[in-house]
């Protein structure tokens, strides 16, 4: 395991811990060596349901054993019902499905674009985006998210995408008005850039300037949908609807599947031979959506969602006031939670792994807490106890550095 970096062929991307999975059960991981996690990184908000979920497994069998693939030259009753299915739970009259977050953003984009070019203003291509934005790693999803660090050697940043800072109205106004201008595109929590909110009268104030000047609105809620956040799209609690929305992540549970949807009218410059996919809406993929909207979509389901997100926000809230030399803040909806940290955050992810739980690092210094949207009280409970052993371990040996 020490020497996998100079044996291994793997391009090295990623910054790998040493864990090598062997199976997931529920909300643990475990290990090759025997090691137990409790997995509060859920494959970064993926496995909404947890790990080999009876349900999700049945669907992909029975499927497996039917049909794996046909192309989207043929009708796929499983993208009609899915796609079905997510317009009924939201304000979306049409999908494209697609294998990624990224490339549901992609499909955002250019149905963005292309609703003006048919409305006769082609000239009307730009996107305004955030700082600290995350909108996935193709060529123009590194352009939408503006970030240096993943723009860096890759040739020019794709053109028609300007971020604009954090909160400034002003600068926001006086970019809406501008004649060029497509659409707006927001996360409605920033996830990668720190579990960062966008309050709702915000979303509503972006609803109403994109109304006013003609734009479409663009959620990304790639991390915050499927339930994270205790509604089944984070902007239900705004009330301000979008035009579009890309979702996937929590969307297949761990099987690649994303989705972007649309209006009717949004999507209307979306006619045959625009836009396509070699495996978006799989066979696949729209069994174990389908598998997991019945469960997330179930009577009570996301309100037990809202009451576990209670319960552990009200637990690290302790937390935050027996260890503020370890902990800021604690911030984020639902099971979308943030802790802002005094330590290094790749420092406490690492502590929490000793103490056999797992987190993931976030920008603007915040450790993600994921737990799969099935978590029980008990687990909880057992989850915030070793956060706090995480806590308790690096604050003892802060104090005896300073002593
Ligand atoms: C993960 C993520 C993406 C990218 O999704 P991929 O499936 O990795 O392409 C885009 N936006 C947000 C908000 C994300 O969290």
């Amino acid at each position: 395991m020490a020497n996998a970096t100079e044996t291994s062929h793997l391009y090295q991307t990623y910054a790998r811990n040493d864990i090598e999975v062997e199976r997931g059960e529920g909300v643990w991981l475990v290990a090759r060596d025997g090691r137990r996690f409790l997995d509060f990184s859920a494959g970064i908000a993926v496995n909404a349901l947890g790990h080999a979920h009876p349900h999700l497994v049945e669907a992909l069998k029975r499927q497996a054993e039917t049909l794996w693939h046909v192309s989207n030259l043929f009708q796929v009753p499983g993208q009609e019902k899915l796609s079905a299915r997510l317009c009924e739970a939201s304000f979306a009259d049409r999908v494209f499905f697609t294998n990624s977050g990224a490339e549901a953003l992609e499909c955002a984009i250019k149905t963005a674009r292309r609703y003006h070019h048919v409305n006769g203003a082609p000239e009307r291509f730009r996107i305004l985006t955030f700082e600290g934005a995350f909108h996935g790693r193709t060529l123009a999803t590194i352009a939408a998210g503006g970030q240096k660090k993943y723009l860096e050697g890759f040739g020019p940043k794709v053109e028609g995408f300007d971020q604009l800072p954090f909160g400034d109205h002003e600068a926001l106004k006086a970019a809406a008005a501008q004649a060029d201008v497509a659409a707006i595109l927001v996360e409605p929590i920033q996830g990668e850039g720190g579990i960062r909110s966008v309050p709702a009268q915000c979303l509503r104030g972006l609803r109403e300037l994109c109304d006013a000047n003609g734009l479409l609105l663009i959620y990304d809620e790639v991390q915050t949908g499927v339930g994270r956040t205790g509604t089944f799209y984070a902007y239900e609690q705004s009330g301000a609807a979008p035009d579009l929305l890309a979702s996937a992540k929590g969307l297949g549970g761990g099987f690649p599947l994303g989705a972007c949807l649309a209006t009717e009218e949004a999507a209307k410059g979306m006619t045959a031979g625009t836009h396509g996919t070699t495996y978006g809406g799989n066979p696949l993929a729209m069994a174990v959506g389908n598998a997991v909207l019945d469960v997330v979509l179930a009577e009570g389901f996301l309100e037990g969602v809202r009451e576990r997100a209670l319960q552990f926000k009200q637990a690290l809230g302790g937390l935050l006031d027996r260890y503020p030399d370890i902990v800021e803040d604690v911030r984020g909806e639902g099971l979308l939670v943030g802790l802002k940290m005094r330590v290094a955050n790749t420092d406490f992810v690492a502590a929490m792994r000793a103490e056999g739980i797992l987190g993931v690092p976030a920008g603007d210094n915040v450790v993600r807490l994921l737990p799969p949207l099935v978590v029980t009280a008990e687990e909880i409970r057992e989850g915030v106890r070793r956060i706090e052993a995480a806590a308790a371990a690096l604050s003892f040996g802060q104090t005896r550095k300073s002593a």
